[in-house]
């Protein structure tokens, strides 16, 4: 088994290799990052606590955010250019563009939050993040 020296802690324990593509692909298809067999997700966006199938504790993740800003970016991407491709090659009105894109943006960011979420945690999950490598995420002192 391949090991990896995360963080540079020079007595820290090394850890397997964990591979970011499966886990974000098994978390994008909403199951457990660490065996692909069990649910991620107990409700929309509200991840499991343990998995089913093989107990991993992803009390966790962090995603926070992050999953919806990455849900706009690709809808955004997709909605604004089919948006121009469709207005440079046909003359629609407005009210069938909006028709259009206005459902398309809701439907696909109904469609993406959750799988999108999924491979984020997959992300957190496979880099040992947040408490995922055993350690707690302690915020950093302010300072003040
Ligand atoms: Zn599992």
């Amino acid at each position: 088994m391949t090991t990896v020296q995360i963080f540079g802690e020079g007595n820290a324990p090394a850890r397997p290799v964990r591979s970011v593509g499966r886990a974000m692909w098994r978390g994008f298809r909403c199951r457990c990052p660490n065996c692909g067999e069990g649910k991620l997700f107990r409700a929309f966006v509200k991840s499991v606590d343990h998995c089913a199938a093989c107990g991993e504790d992803y009390t966790h993740q962090q995603a926070d955010d992050f999953p919806a800003y990455i849900t706009i970016t690709i809808v955004g991407h997709v909605v604004l250019g089919g948006f121009l491709a469709v207005e440079t090659l046909f003359l629609l009105s407005n009210w069938v563009h909006l028709a259009i894109w206005v459902p398309l943006t809701i439907i696909m960011s109904i469609a993406l939050l959750q799988p999108v979420k999924g491979a984020i945690i997959g992300l957190q999950w496979a880099n040992y993040m947040h408490g995922f490598g055993g350690e707690h995420d302690e915020p950093e002192p302010s300072g003040q």
